[in-house]
């Protein structure tokens, strides 16, 4: 079946054809109007109901036609302006938070995620290690003043001196201070990593590690949730306390939190994340390759394409189907296209083909 996924104007997206986002819409959708004034923030792509795919040929929405749920969700995000602060909740929390406050946590699920760059992206992602923190205070006097003499002196008693470190962190706090006017989010740069990925690079979050996205566009897959715990960096709610009881305070070097795939063969890589919700294929095919086949478990899956042709062959209930993927197109590959699905050369293409495919995470089980 073939999808179009919901798009999301939040105000933190890029603005126009500038966004990834608009340029999938625009090549998943000849509806799509593009608007060059308008934000695209988010494309969703599954079946949670705050963005339900569309099946292309039907209408009707992706939950109707499968009759559950998908217990993932699968994103393109396109960031101009810094996300707020956050943490998502573990399993447990999210129940009780869904549970007092549905209308600002809407659904009970936990929502590990991860991103994978697909272009330059920045993120702030968990705490510096101690040491950096305490050079930061150090370097910078009024911070050490806002922190106050007895947590400085605390710091300094772990200390374990280190080079001060120069980094581009000022170019960084003066954007997002021009931003979030007056907003002390911005002082979370000191305390947490600075993290730049390349296209292809990834991060992962785990339940109640602090995390911003700050600029760049990636695919993003998650437990099927939108639980956010805010704290900064944002005109929405804000709930500091319950953000302050669930963060993990740990700090670690921003190195340690690129997240590695492992490779299968020269073609696919997977990110495995250590929950069973999800895992992301990456499938990038040579143009010279005539076709490629891709062996997958039955359990229903979404594939977004980003660049290239290839003629996708599959079973479904229906018998054997061939769809043509370009740009944009987004497939929901069926259980019954079990144990393997085929990518063939497509006529007069001669661009190598990239997608990414969302899954249950039956890497880990296996
Ligand atoms: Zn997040």
């Amino acid at each position: 079946m073939e999808l179009t996924g919901w798009v999301k104007p939040y105000e933190w997206g890029k603005v126009g054809i500038s966004s990834a986002v608009a340029q999938m819409a625009m090549a998943n959708d000849p509806d799509f109007v593009l608007n060059e004034n308008e934000t695209y923030a988010e494309m969703w792509m599954g079946t949670h109901f705050c963005g339900v795919s569309i099946v292309k040929e039907t209408g009707e929405t992706l939950d109707r036609v499968l009759k559950k749920d998908l217990p993932y969700l699968f994103k393109v995000l396109s960031i101009n302006k810094a996300l707020s602060i956050q943490v998502h909740p573990n399993k447990c929390e999210a129940e009780r938070l869904h549970k007092e406050r549905p209308e600002i946590y809407k659904d009970d699920n936990h929502k590990p995620e991860l991103a994978i760059a697909l272009t330059p992206f920045v993120a702030l992602v968990g705490f510096q290690p101690v040491e950096d923190i305490i050079d930061y205070i150090d370097e910078f006097q009024p911070l050490s003043k806002l922190i106050g003499k007895e947590a400085v002196d605390a710091l300094h008693q772990t200390r374990n001196a280190e080079e001060l470190k120069r980094n581009e962190l000022l170019d960084v706090f003066n954007t997002i201070s021009a931003d979030f006017p007056g907003d002390v989010g911005v002082l979370s740069l000191f305390f947490m990593n600075l993290v730049r990925l390349r296209p292809g690079q990834a991060i992962y979050l785990g339940a109640n590690e602090i995390h911003a996205y700050l600029s760049g566009d990636c695919v993003e897959c998650m437990a099927c949730s939108d639980n956010v715990i805010r704290a900064g960096l944002t005109p929405k709610y804000k709930d500091v306390n319950q953000l302050i009881s669930s963060v993990i305070f740990e700090g670690k070097s921003a190195q340690c939190k690129v997240f590695m795939p492992y490779r299968i063969d020269d073609t696919v890589q997977v990110f495995v994340p250590p929950v069973d919700d999800f895992a992301v294929i990456h499938v990038s095919i040579k143009y010279i390759v005539d076709t490629y086949k891709l062996q997958i478990q039955p359990f229903g899956s979404i594939l977004l394409t980003l660049t290239g042709v290839r003629n996708l062959k599959l079973n479904t209930k229906e018998g054997r189907k061939q769809i043509t993927l370009t740009r944009g197109s987004i497939v929901y590959i069926p259980v019954e296209a079990a144990p393997e699905i085929e990518f063939e050369h497509a006529e007069d293409c001669n661009e190598d083909f990239s997608a990414y495919i969302a899954t249950f995470n039956y890497f880990r089980k296996a």
